[in-house]
């Protein structure tokens, strides 16, 4: 198996990682998950769109050669591992250098990139998930694609030990978005999810399930709503690169209750299944 590592593809094997890279120390770095149908990249110039703008929010420093070269990974990476189905990672640290909070503007930036198998989870997204409710504890730019990423981390943990597939987080009585997902809830025909400040990564997903919503008539309203509003939803449903869309079926926590999945979920996976699909086979 193949990697992009250090600028250069080499075996999985042969990488290795220095202890003085800042991503180890610090969570000093930024990434990016693509998906892969069919053996081509799904929406990747947003991906790169929003790495360049998490590098630059943490003033990491990313040229336009690091930009070129990551790009040609992916798909020197996609053809060396005959990836099919399944989808790149790919990781900027801001460097190696010795240990110290205080960053030097003219460390050279480190990426590196792989890529692994999966497929997409049909039952899940057939079927429904419970949710399980909990705190958001995280620091205040989550628009930010750090690979810090503790608060989720034990987000998820929480979730999974409640027999949860997805942790929602809430800042007090306002939900924010999932551990790697973010949510929609629906009522009344009019879907609703919490705008894209800085309390929120702004989900690539979730941009094409707003203009997908928006293309059928729908509204959606980026006013942010509470646990409660999402249990007396007619519908809720997460998003990700990687769950594209998944209905939430049950709520679990500090609240408990069930939900239907509803038609204005299963039309906007249709839609979202249709324009993968040209992906797929283009
Ligand atoms: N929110 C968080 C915190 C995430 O980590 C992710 C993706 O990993 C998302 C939302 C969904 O974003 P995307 O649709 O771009 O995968």
């Amino acid at each position: 198996e193949k990697v992009f590592f250090g600028n250069k593809i080499i075996d999985r094997d042969e990488a290795s990682f220095s202890f003085d890279d800042r991503s180890m120390y610090f969570g000093d770095g930024v990434y990016e998950v693509i998906r892969v149908y069919g053996g081509h990249p799904y929406k990747m110039e947003r991906h790169f769109r929003r790495l360049q703008r998490s590098a630059d929010e943490l003033d990491i420093p990313y040229a336009d050669e690091e930009k070129q070269a990551l790009e040609k990974a992916v798909y020197e990476l996609i053809a060396a591992n005959q990836l099919d189905e399944g989808f790149v990672y790919m990781q900027l640290s801001r460097g190696i250098a010795a240990r110290d909070h205080l960053y030097d503007r003219h460390t050279e930036p480190f990426s590196f990139a792989f890529t692994q198998e999966m497929q997409t989870p049909k039952k899940q997204q057939a079927e429904g998930i419970a949710v399980y409710l909990t705190e958001d504890i995280r620091w205040l730019r989550c628009d930010i694609k750090t690979v810090n990423l503790l608060g989720n981390v034990l987000a998820k943990r929480q979730a999974a030990d409640h027999d949860c597939a997805e942790a929602i987080q809430h800042r007090g009585d306002t939900v924010t978005e999932g551990s790697s997902t973010n949510l929609f809830i629906v009522k009344n025909n009019q879907l609703q999810t919490h705008p894209a400040n800085h309390l929120i990564l702004n989900g690539i997903t979730r941009q094409l399930v707003i203009e997908l919503a928006e293309e059928s008539g729908y509204t959606v309203s980026f006013t942010p709503f509470t646990t409660e509003a999402l249990l007396e939803a007619d519908e809720a449903f997460i998003t990700s690169t990687t769950n594209e869309i998944t209905p939430v079926t049950e709520v679990r926590g500090t609240k408990h209750g069930t939900l239907d999945i509803g038609p204005v979920t299963s039309r906007l996976q249709e839609m979202l299944q249709a324009d993968i699909e040209t992906t797929r086979h283009g």
